[in-house]
């Protein structure tokens, strides 16, 4: 299902397989949530590496961005925590291609072996395989991603509540990161505690301390 829902944005339906995908998300029982970070903060840091690379044939690409970056925000006012880098970024087809199929063979496998497992047996498959983005629907209702690609002069927004359809559109350019990508989750009631910026941090180091892109933790002023 495709359909306009005006000012540049269109509703789309997710992928079957995301759907199902998104939920056991939405309900799953798997107590380690800590995940999802893990999965959005190697996201950025592959973004961050993606622009390095096409960078070698295009070093414009690099123009006023800044040293490779991912910057955590907590607004606890707003109960949303952003994940934020200055990446390769994407457009709105690679938003709508990379945030609505299950293109890569990691979901795929976790999906099929789930096919296969028998019921309750996903807690254990979710840690196995790392379901990569869709995971941020274990803590968060509504998740929005907004996007400049590199190179590029257009903003993109995506945003979804993981219940089977999500949004595509132009974003202003005002709103978007100057290159990259922002990741907000609006926090599921039981998820506050990623709102505390210490608990965040030692799940952060906990999750992604290896990673090789500096990570910045920040509040948004009140
Ligand atoms: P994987 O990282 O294994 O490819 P994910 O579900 O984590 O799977 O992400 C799906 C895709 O979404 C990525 O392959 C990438 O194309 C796109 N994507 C997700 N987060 C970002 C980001 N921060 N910057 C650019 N692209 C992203
Ligand atoms: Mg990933």
């Amino acid at each position: 299902m495709t359909a306009e829902t005006g000012a540049g944005e269109t509703t789309r339906s997710f992928e079957a397989d995301v759907a199902r995908l998104l939920h056991l998300m939405v309900h799953s029982v798997y107590s380690d949530k800590d995940v999802f970070l893990r999965e959005l903060v190697s996201n950025a840091a592959d973004a961050c590496e993606k622009l390095r690379f096409e960078a070698i044939a295009d070093p414009a690409l690099l123009d006023g961005g800044g040293e490779p970056a991912i910057t955590l925000t907590v607004d606890p006012a707003a109960r949303t925590l952003a994940v934020e880098d200055n990446g390769i970024g994407m457009t709105e087809a690679e938003m709508a291609e990379a945030l609505g199929t299950i293109a890569r063979s990691g979901t795929r496998a976790f999906m099929e072996r789930m096919a296969e497992s028998a019921k309750g047996g996903e807690s254990r498959l979710i840690g196995q395989f790392g379901v990569g983005f869709y995971s941020a629907f274990m803590v968060a209702d509504r998740v929005d991603v907004v996007s400049r690609r590199a190179g590029g002069d257009t903003a993109a927004r995506w945003s979804s509540d993981g219940l089977g359809t999500y949004t595509v559109g132009t974003a202003d350019p005002a709103e978007a990161p100057a290159r990259g990508t922002r990741v907000t989750l609006h926090l599921k009631e039981d998820a506050g505690a990623y709102l505390d910026p210490d608990a965040l941090e030692r799940t952060v180091r906990a999750q992604s301390g290896h990673v090789p892109v500096p990570i910045a933790l920040r509040r948004a002023p009140d």
